[in-house]
């Protein structure tokens, strides 16, 4: 299995300019191995206290990821591949997170990702 490892600092700085993923969620260049191999999937978990977006990036060239939480900005609205997993399903693929950065790969390659964003 792929041994993740997370973006440094500045590479997490990098990630948040240019254009806003939502307005562009395709494939994007890599701010440690230069390759247009990142990638990004989020999610609004159910059971957060106020409206969460967890999102996940990672780049399917070098391996490395950053997972971060923030505000649901609000009237955001995207498709989730995942949300018609069975909540029990859903917890496993998520207990490991190089299983869960695994399946959103394998998800990507077959077209179920990146998702669509209305504003
Ligand atoms: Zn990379």
């Amino acid at each position: 299995m792929t041994a993740w490892s997370t973006f440094s600092g500045d590479e997490v700085a990098a990630l948040t300019r240019g254009e806003s993923f939502f307005a562009a969620p395709g494939e994007r260049d890599c701010p440690a191995c230069g390759r247009r191999r990142l990638r990004a999937y989020v999610t609004a978990p159910e059971n957060a206290r106020r409206p969460t977006l967890v999102s996940y990036v990672w780049c399917s060239g070098c391996d490395r990821f950053v997972g971060t939480r923030a505000r649901h900005p609000e009237g955001l609205i995207f498709s989730d591949p995942l949300a018609a997993l069975p909540t029990s399903e859903r917890r496993e693929l998520e207990r490991s997170l190089s299983g869960f950065l695994a399946h959103l790969d394998a998800l990507w390659d077959a077209g179920a990702l990146p998702q669509t964003f209305t504003a």
